[in-house]
Order: C-alpha cells, then structure tokens, then sequence
C-alpha cells in the first residue's frame, strides 16, 4: 500500500545539486524522518516525492506504481506543511472538510470522514469553532485532520511543528506518534531538529549536501554512526572528536594515548590519520569508573565551564594546553572534552582531575574519508557497508 521508493533520485538547479542521487526504500507503515541541516536538500527530497518537484534524474514509486511525473493529486499522498493554512471565515469543520467538498463526496461520507478525523487528532467537540477560537496546537491538528480525511497511502510532513513553542512541540511529538500508531500509514516526515527524528521515527535518512549519509534506526545512527557527520550531527550535546595519528600500538592525540592493536582495523597503518568519537555520557571521572569494564588509561586533565543542567552537568574538560574555551564553537576540540556527571557530583571549575574513557564506546573514523572504522575498540573492525539499515521487526 504505502511503500515509497527513491532510485538514484537527483534534483539539479543551475548550480546548485539540492539532491544527490538519492536511494530510499520506505516500507508500508514506516514512520520515516528526513533530517539534515539547513539546505541539505530535505524539502526538495519531500517535495519530489509529492511532485511539487519534478526529479532531474531517478525514479519515484508509491504503491509500487511509477509516479515519477505524475501530478499531487495522483499520487495517493497528503502533505502537512510548517505554515498551518486555514481559511479564517471557515469553522473546524468546513476547513478539515473543504478538500472532500470540492470533489464532491457525498455529506454522509464527508461526515463519516470528518468525525474519524476529528476522533484521531482529539478535536471531537470543536469542529464549530473558528481559527481564531484556538491554539497554535490545535490549529495544527486541524491542519492534520485536513489530511486524514483525504485517507492517502503516505503522509508528507514538513516541519510541520516548526511554528510551534518548545513545549507544544514536545507535546506534539507524542501525537504525532499515536496518530502513526493509529493510522497505520506510511509518514515522511521533514526535520532539522535531531531530537525529532530521534524520538518519533521508525529509521531516519540523515541527509547533508544532498547526499544520503545513513538511513537506520535511530539508535543505530547513534550508536553506529556511519561517518563522522552523522557522529556529529545525530545526539545533543555533539560527540566528542578528536584527531590523531596511528602509531604501533594505537592513536595519539595531540594531549593523550588510546592503546589498541591497529592492526585489527583492515586497511588501518602506522601514521594514519584517524579521528577518535567519544559521547560525552562515556567520559568518566576516574573515581566513577567502576562500571566501566574496559577503561583507557588515565588522562589528567582539567575542568573548565560547568553547565548544571538539572538532571545532569555538562563539564567542559581541558585535556592539554588548550585556550580556555568553553562553548566557544571555533575552539581547538582538540584539547578539550565534554563529559557528562551526575547532577549530585561535588565538582567545581579550574581543578585538576583524571578522566578515563569507556573502551567500548570508541569509536573510529577515517579523517580523509570521514568513514567509520570501528565502534567500540574491544571487538574487531566494521565492515564497510551499505548506507541502508532494515528497519527492525516490522516485517
Ligand atoms: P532543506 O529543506 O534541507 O533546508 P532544500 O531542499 O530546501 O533544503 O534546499 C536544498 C538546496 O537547494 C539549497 O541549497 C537551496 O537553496 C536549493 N534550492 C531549493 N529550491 C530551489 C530552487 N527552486 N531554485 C534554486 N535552488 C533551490
């Protein structure tokens, strides 16, 4: 029914490559979100598979039909967008309603389509009211309600809680959830926002330069990032990265050792340049190491800005000579580290400390390439693999 796919699809304008030969196979019922950074080429991805946006090169299919140049219409698809479009002079009703009407349903089926709609979105007892009676929250649901009615194979979201205040936009994500649940339809769903994707898909597409990078459950693009752009761009606060170079037996950074047998790691040779990942979670202080079954060696180092954040501190660590830094996005990562401490830790600014990292939660990337070579150094190299993980156990 609501199976997407995408091959080779490419989306050129005079000098801009918005999408890069992109490959997306979306199973029936799949909750998959696009995310990536600004101008990364998520809409214009979005907007071909509507056919807003006519493809330069590839093949679009819904419903294992071709519709590569097909109108919207035709397409058995809704689209849900960032600016909630009602009509003011209309009521609840008249607006989730006004496609149907215009094609001319019947009143019962309107009806029928309405209330079910109404049910879904939890708006039953408001589809009287006008735009202006209610919130940004419910005005969005309406807008969604709009699209349920027109009962599609795949729904097409594009940032559509952007506009909302953070708290309503957390509130929503949980919606947005249940409605998935509930309507047992394909969702493409548009974001920047990691932490969305993060937390309502089925397996997210991260995307940056128009270029796939990873499409995978969300925990396997956290913990098995594929690059090192996925490593930072996917989990908030960033992953640690930190350049070195292979010696005999293992990397050197510019402040510290991390020992392992370079020689596991296939195609991995003295004086390569390798790029260590550590999240800030798996940077302990020495003496709260004791869950740590496979620690490096100790690194001295120094505490520089705290961030309390309630249920956990953000410590900014200096492992070297390093300029004081703290947030500062153009510091040297080199010399510094973010760890992450229980919020009853008795630390303070400007002391020294050690700190040791979790051995199994290193991970690897080639610096030229940016391509992972190892997540985790107990076990034994990734095999360089496709940029598609199977979603899990929805087969
Ligand atoms: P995102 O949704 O990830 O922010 P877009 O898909 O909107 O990114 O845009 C991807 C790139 O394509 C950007 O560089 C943007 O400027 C460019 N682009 C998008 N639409 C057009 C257009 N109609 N004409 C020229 N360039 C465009």
């Amino acid at each position: 029914m609501g199976e997407v796919n995408l091959e080779h699809v490419s989306k050129r304008y005079e000098d801009v490559t918005a999408v890069d030969d992109m490959n997306l196979d979306i199973k029936d019922g799949e909750f998959v979100t696009l995310v990536g950074p600004s101008g990364c080429g998520k809409s214009t991805t979005l907007e071909t598979i509507a056919g807003l946006t006519i493809p330069t090169d590839g093949t679009i299919s819904i419903a294992d039909r071709e519709v590569t140049t097909l109108p919207p219409k035709d397409r058995g698809i809704a689209m849900v967008f960032q600016n909630i479009a009602l009509f003011p002079h209309m009521d609840v009703y008249d607006n989730i309603s006004f496609g149907l009407r215009l094609r001319n349903y019947d009143k019962d089926e309107v009806d029928r389509r309405v209330e079910r709609a109404a049910e879904i979105v939890q708006l039953e007892g408001m589809l009287d009211r006008m735009p202006d009676e209610m919130s940004g929250g419910q005005r969005q649901r309406v807008a969604i309600a709009r699209a349920i009615v027109r009962e599609p194979d795949v729904f097409l979201m594009d940032e559509p809680l952007a506009n909302l205040d953070a708290k309503l936009r957390v509130h929503m994500r949980t919606e947005l959830q249940r409605l998935h649940k509930e309507l047992d339809a394909t969702i493409i769903y548009v974001t920047h926002d990691q932490a969305e994707a993060m937390t309502m898909s089925d397996r997210v597409a991260v995307i940056n330069q128009g270029e796939l990078q990873q499409f995978a459950p969300p925990l396997d693009c956290y913990n098995e990032p594929r690059n090192l752009f996925v490593a930072g761009f996917i989990g908030s606060p960033s992953m640690n990265l930190v350049e070195g170079v292979v010696d005999s037996n293992g990397l050197q950074t510019p402040d510290y050792h991390i020992e392992f047998d370079a020689g596991q790691f296939d195609g991995v040779s003295v004086d390569d340049r390798i790029t260590m990942g550590v999240r800030p979670e798996d940077v302990y202080l020495v003496e709260d190491a004791e869950s740590v079954a496979h620690p490096t060696s100790q690194i001295d180092a120094r505490t520089d800005v705290l961030e309390p954040m309630g249920d956990e501190i953000f410590v900014y660590i200096l492992t070297g000579e390093g300029e004081t830094v703290g947030m500062d996005a153009e510091a040297d990562d080199a010399h510094q580290l973010l760890m992450s401490v229980d919020p009853d830790k008795d630390i303070d600014t400007d002391k020294d400390v050690q700190i040791v990292l979790d051995r199994e939660r290193i991970h690897l990337f080639d610096t030229d390439t940016g391509n992972a070579i190892a997540h985790g150094l107990e076990f034994t190299s990734v095999e360089p693999g496709p940029t598609s993980t199977e979603a899990e156990g929805d087969d």
